[in-house]
């Protein structure tokens, strides 16, 4: 005797069989990827240059012979090897990603539970929220003190995963190393210090790394390397923490093209030292013509800028310069509202404030 059918909507009612922590959770949503060739891009902190012709000779090699056929280096050795060389790290502390998102997934993966803590500063970097939520964990985003340092004394201890993003996204700042040491040492579990965008600043969390055995710094090769169509970003720890990492990741995340892009672009130094200056001379000036337009500029150590208005919102602002072809990030927090703009080419930063000045 068969038994009767339960309903279609009952069942999409019941979600379908997804869990309850997925069905609960909005998802991340990542800056418009707009395909106009004629925006100028200024909202998800690309490098305004291309990558170091190396990179493009590595992947042309790459893609003869054999390499596409057989499958990548699991661990990516050749990458370990040279990050190794170049940061003056141990190469087995090396973790390789699709993406430093893959390597923050990774690592939630690894130490939150289900029902577990993660905690991490606000306003921050917005992908934390769905790492934790997809793990059925619950975030806890404290706020920065009046200098842009983490709360002392540090409010957050207990927590299965602790995130901090030096430079911060949104707001460019920079927490100090004695703040880093301080937190990692009483946050009671693993610290991730994440340095997307510490290749524009003057100091990092790498040199921490002997004296703090919770340590992950995660890096990414997007924004200072111009590799943000090729996804890779990686992780430097202690060689015991990566080993059990690598049982968590896909055993093949990164692929033949994105390893040799990535391998090559980190041994150009030289290459990515005069964009770095450059991107540091034009962040000045927009600092600058920002200020004078009203705005309130955060001094920034990243590719990008914050500013606030207090005289009046700025999503319309966002909007007329999208409607201008000029595309910023507009970005709501509990502490405020503000928009993010990527420091460009310096004929893009004047094209930026040429609108913003018929605007305003
Ligand atoms: C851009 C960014 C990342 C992610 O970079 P990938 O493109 O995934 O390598 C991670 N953290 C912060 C704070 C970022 O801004």
């Amino acid at each position: 005797m068969s038994r009767p059918e339960r309903p279609a909507a009952k069942k999409k009612a019941d979600g379908d069989g997804l869990r309850p922590a997925i069905l609960a959770m909005a998802g991340y949503t990542p800056g418009e990827q707009l395909n106009d060739p004629d925006i100028v891009k200024l909202n998800t902190n690309e490098c305004p240059y291309p990558p170091s012709p190396r990179v493009i000779a590595a992947v042309r090699d790459a893609l003869t012979g054999d390499r596409l056929r057989k499958y990548p280096q699991p661990l990516g050795d050749s990458f370990r090897q040279a990050a190794g060389r170049v940061l003056g790290v141990d190469p087995d502390g090396v973790l390789v990603g699709n993406g430093s998102d893959d390597i923050l997934t990774i690592l939630t993966r690894a130490f939150v539970p289900d029902g577990g803590r993660v905690v991490t500063m606000t306003p921050g970097y917005v992908l934390y929220k769905s790492l934790a939520e997809i793990q059925g964990a619950t975030l806890t985003q404290l706020p920065f003190d009046g200098d842009w340092q983490l709360p002392d004394p540090w409010p957050g201890a207990g927590a299965h995963l602790t995130l901090v993003a030096n430079p911060n996204s949104p707001s460019g700042t920079m927490v100090q190393n004695a703040e880093v040491v301080r937190v990692a040492q009483s946050c009671g579990g693993p610290f991730v210090l994440d340095e997307a965008y510490a290749d524009f600043a003057e100091t990092n969390g790498l040199s921490l790394l002997p004296k703090l055995p919770n340590l992950v710094v995660t890096r990414t090769m997007s924004k200072y390397y111009a590799l943000a169509g090729v996804r890779f970003g990686y992780a430097v720890t202690h060689p015991r923490i990566v080993r059990e990492l690598v049982k968590v990741k896909d055993s093949y995340n990164c692929d033949v093209l994105s390893l040799a892009a990535a391998t090559a672009a980190i041994e150009d130094q030289a290459y990515y030292a005069d964009v770095r200056s450059r991107i540091v001379a034009v962040r000045g000036r927009l600092t600058v013509a920002l200020s004078e337009l009203g705005f309130r500029v955060t001094p920034s150590h990243a590719n990008f800028v914050w500013c606030v208005r207090r005289d009046r919102p700025v999503k319309p602002i966002y909007e007329a310069l999208k409607a201008r072809k000029v595309l910023v990030r507009y970005m709501v927090y509990p502490t405020g509202e503000g928009l993010r703009i990527t420091v460009g080419t310096g004929p893009e930063v004047e094209q930026l404030l040429a609108e913003l000045r018929r605007i305003l």
